[in-house]
């Protein structure tokens, strides 16, 4: 086995014999090869000259969202991009067969999502976001058979219903899979990103209405509609103004709805568990799967999932002091 240094700076560094790689930095550096697992703004930089190895969806979303990646490469001797389940275009790597950096990650398939990959590895960095025990999310169908009843509830009264989620990921699973009610309409910036989805190969209906024609239109008038949006507190001006003017009711998706607190938080009417990250279960399902000999978490819970794992039997150990002082209701 070639020597192997594993440890978190701004980002994680691995030093694989001669291979130097720089895993999600925040910043360039000059002697790395950089890996983007995908384009949530903590995961992406700015870089003219450096080399950085992403698929080809998180170059063009990085785009679209101010960080420009000016010298892509799609394809690495040793390095294999794996698909992670957490968004559209997202990956994780598995390096000379033996390291897997798992980058945010989902173990379900949901709407057009398939499941993360979980190759058999010797040293496994794995994301633990929900790292906590406690921290156990329904199951998707369950999550998404409340949110018809809601919508069905309250059109029943004639009322609009907003559903909100992070824009990159969340809001594209979510006009997924609620496409069926209509009229439909999304926020502006769910429909830049979404446009750029449907372009690089994503099937989502392309004659969806942004909230902003419907508005130039007089079509809010006409209740009730159902509206992509991003997550806004309830306590906003742009939803305070639609919960009265048309008397609109909030639906805010993130696994961070696990705690009751969150509702309150974040002032919305229903918050559902849908995560595009593991639960506990799931983050102990991966690292049973890909069966490592050594451990390192990052993200969220780092400590408290190494300690877990530790518990279990696995050597096990945080890898991010810094990342864990980013605010909690944060799920990017
Ligand atoms: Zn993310
Ligand atoms: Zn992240």
């Amino acid at each position: 086995m070639k020597q192997i240094r594993v440890r978190a700076a701004e980002g994680i560094f691995v030093e694989y014999g001669d291979l130097k790689l720089a895993l999600d930095p925040s910043k360039p550096r000059k002697d790395s090869l950089i890996f983007v697992s995908h384009a949530h703004y903590d995961h992406l930089l700015e870089s003219e000259h450096h080399k950085v190895l992403a698929s080809k969806e998180t170059i063009s979303l990085a785009a679209i969202r101010g960080k420009v990646i000016r010298n892509p490469v799609f394809e690495v001797e040793g390095l294999k991009m794996l698909n992670s389940g957490h968004i559209f275009g997202s990956r994780s790597l598995l390096i000379k067969d033996e390291i897997y950096y798992t980058g945010d990650f989902s173990l379900r398939s949901r709407a057009f999502l398939q499941e993360g990959e979980t190759p058999r590895c010797k040293i496994l960095i794995i994301e633990s976001t929900y790292g906590k025990e406690g921290y156990r999310f329904p199951s998707t169908e369950e999550i998404i058979d409340r949110a018809h009843r809601i919508i069905s509830e309250q059109f029943s009264y004639g009322r609009p219903v907003i559903l909100m989620g992070y824009p990159l990921g969340k809001a594209q699973v979510l006009t997924s899979i609620f496409s069926s009610w209509k009229p439909l309409y999304q926020h502006g910036l769910v429909a830049k990103i979404n446009s750029t989805c449907v372009k690089l190969g994503l099937e989502l209906d392309k004659e969806i209405k942004t909230y902003q024609e419907a508005q130039e239109k007089n079509m809010l008038e006409r209740k009730p509609w159902v509206l992509i949006s991003p997550m806004y507190s309830g306590r906003s001006a742009f939803i305070s103004n639609l919960r009265k003017k048309y008397g609109a009711v909030t639906v805010a998706f993130s696994g961070w709805a696990t705690d009751p607190s969150f509702k309150y938080a974040m002032g919305v009417d229903y918050a559902l568990p849908m995560s595009d990250h593991c639960d506990f279960n799931e983050l102990m399902e991966v690292v049973r799967r890909c069966s490592p000999e050594v451990i390192y978490t990052f993200h969220g819970f780092a400590s408290e999932f190494a300690g877990y794992l530790c518990k279990e039997g696995f050597d096990a150990k945080p890898l991010s002091p810094i990342q864990e002082s980013i605010s909690r209701y944060v799920d990017e």
